[in-house]
């Protein structure tokens, strides 16, 4: 009987975090601990760190994502441990997951198998409450700014005109669009309102790209909330709260420490998703694990077109730091579904629908290449792959002259990865080129235009009339040299949820851009993607139990 991840992480035996702490590195008085297995760094803590110097960045991203699943975090904490096993200094930086995915699709998002990070449940479920507190900052904006229109407007704020919305990190399509201050003019002035889910907030993005409480305390404060009846900008800065969202954040800012089955260190911190916000942990987190450790092993959501772009592209600018080598994860499962096969045909041996799917893998592994990086890719080994997929799969990678390595991290913990840890260690010492895929001064439109020609090979882009007006207006308001942070299906190249592969001569429509000025880039929507996801109709909340001592199951 195979044992479900939850299973393996609650039979495993945990260290307490003050020795996890000293592994890395980090002083006692530099954490502060929330029960014996989970601590924060303090301030200081981040600034004694600060003094050392920055080891190598290793970034996991993987294949366009399948139902099939392809093990990213897996393969990220898999590293680390053999990294680990080899002797090296080794951290993990990973995002916490959204209760969205975890009551929703997926379960679990601390890994899986022998590879795993550790107490699961706390990280898949409050943990040190990050995410609550990101939520409450979110909304103590929305209560704010509606009790400034009800005490009189003095902003001359549009309350038709008000782009904040409300979040909860729930999947709960219930609150995409309402109504809100109904009632009597006691109870606020109405107007239409809507939720997004907490990892697509904006503050998450500020949170995850702050470095440090005053700078985010200054991002928070250009953040545009609002348009004016003669169509101006509102700040956060305008409704003079900065300092008190920062204050709601101050705790939650500090990166959370944790650690894998096998006693490795891990920041978990910060949590976008990649398909419609920027997906990758918090600066701070890996900054202060660069510092600590000589490699650190890191990972962007869904797909290298999705978190690993971002990444590249808008996280790389704030840390001052690209990777020194990329790790592109894929499976033999989720290959044979890009070449066509239906989830439920996957147990049987299909060499031409892998051969087909490998479509898919190629333009990934081009992608990064075109960004200067060193690319190794981990096959991602399930225990349903055959000898001969498996010979057909290298044979491609061997006939593409690039280097890769078979991991068994989920069999094996570390074990599993000791081959892809070398090979990895390898790259991470060739002379690299990093190159931006656009720059900052590039317009808006061209820069849209590099990533969806030269990333998803796409041919054409419309953009929507309201996405031009708004383009002319962003112009107008200098805010026109951010980078973009494209909201797209991670299911596909395209903004066409169904086209796997590698799909090319699409056109991919920008139906509307957001500033987020506090981020420190522009949101643009492509086809009908949504900031609220809905909840399936068998909820994973349906398989989890809690017994009477608190011991919970069916968490993955
Ligand atoms: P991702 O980060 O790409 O979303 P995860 O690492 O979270 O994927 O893995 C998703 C699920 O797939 C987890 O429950 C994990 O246990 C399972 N999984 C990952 N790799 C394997 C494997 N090689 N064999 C079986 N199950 C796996």
């Amino acid at each position: 009987m195979v044992k479900s991840d939850i299973e393996i992480a609650q039979a495993s035996p945990m260290r307490v975090i003050t020795e996890i702490a000293a592994k890395a590195g980090i002083a006692s008085d530099a954490i502060e601990q929330y029960g014996n297995y989970k601590a924060k760094i303090t301030f200081a803590g981040l600034n004694e760190l600060e003094k050392r110097d920055d080891g190598k960045l290793i970034l996991v991203t993987a294949i366009t994502p399948t139902p099939a699943g392809e093990g990213k975090s897996t393969v990220t904490i898999g590293l680390g441990d053999a990294l680990n096993q080899l002797g090296h200094q080794a951290m993990i930086a990973l995002r916490e997951p959204s209760l969205g995915p975890v009551m929703g699709v997926k379960g679990g998002a601390a890994g899986g198998g022998y590879a795993q990070v550790l107490p699961m449940e706390d990280i898949n479920l409050h943990f040190t409450g990050d995410l609550h507190a990101i939520t409450t900052a979110n909304n103590a904006i929305a209560a704010l700014l509606d009790n400034h229109i009800h005490q009189g407007n003095d902003l001359n704020i549009d309350p038709r005109r008000i782009i904040w919305k409300r979040v909860v990190d729930l999947n709960d399509r219930q609150l995409r669009q309402i109504i809100g201050g109904l009632g009597s003019p006691v109870n606020g002035v109405p107007r239409e309102d809507g939720f997004d889910i907490t990892v697509a907030s904006e503050i998450m993005a500020v949170f995850c790209l702050a470095t440090s409480l005053d700078n985010l305390k200054a991002r928070l404060a250009k953040i545009v909330v609002a348009y004016t009846y003669i169509r101006e900008p509102v700040t956060v800065g305008d409704l003079e709260i900065a300092g008190a969202i920062t204050a709601l954040l101050k705790d939650a800012l500090k990166p959370n420490l944790v650690q894998t089955i096998e006693g490795t260190p891990a920041f978990i911190h910060g949590g976008p998703f990649a398909n419609i916000a920027h997906g990758c942990n918090s600066v701070l987190a890996t900054k202060a694990a660069l510092k600590a450790a000589d490699f650190t092993v890191t990972e962007a959501g869904f797909g290298a077109d999705l978190g690993g772009e971002k990444f590249l592209d808008i996280k790389t600018r704030e840390l001052a730091k690209h990777p020194d080598a990329v790790v592109i994860v894929a499976t033999v499962r989720a290959l044979k579904m890009h070449g066509g096969l239906a989830k439920t045909d996957l147990e049987a041996e299909n060499i031409t629908a892998l051969q087909a799917g490998f479509a898919n893998l190629n333009r990934h592994i081009d992608n990064i290449k075109q960004y200067g990086l060193p690319v190794v890719v981990a096959i991602n080994e399930f225990v349903t792959d055959t000898a001969a997929e498996i010979q057909a799969l290298t044979d491609l990678l061997v006939t593409k002259q690039v280097t890769f390595s078979l991991t068994q991290v989920w069999a094996k913990g570390g074990a599993g990865g000791l081959d892809l840890a070398e090979k990895v260690v390898a790259a991470t010492r060739q002379a690299s080129d990093f190159n931006y895929l656009y720059a900052l001064t590039d317009s808006i439109p061209e820069k849209i235009k590099a990533i969806v020609t030269k990333i998803y090979g796409g041919a054409s882009i419309s953009f929507s009339k309201k996405a031009q007006t708004q383009m002319t207006v962003f112009e107008k308001q200098g805010w026109s040299n951010l980078p973009i942070c494209m909201a797209k299906t991670q299911y596909s190249f395209s903004d066409d949820q169904t086209l796997l592969g590698a799909p090319e001569g699409f056109d991919i429509t920008i139906r509307e851009l957001v500033p987020k000025l506090g981020a420190g880039f522009i949101v643009a929507l492509t086809g009908d993607i949504m900031t609220m996801p809905g909840l399936p109709k068998k909820p994973a909340a349906l398989n989890m139990d809690v017994d009477n001592l608190g011991n919970i199951s069916g968490l993955f």
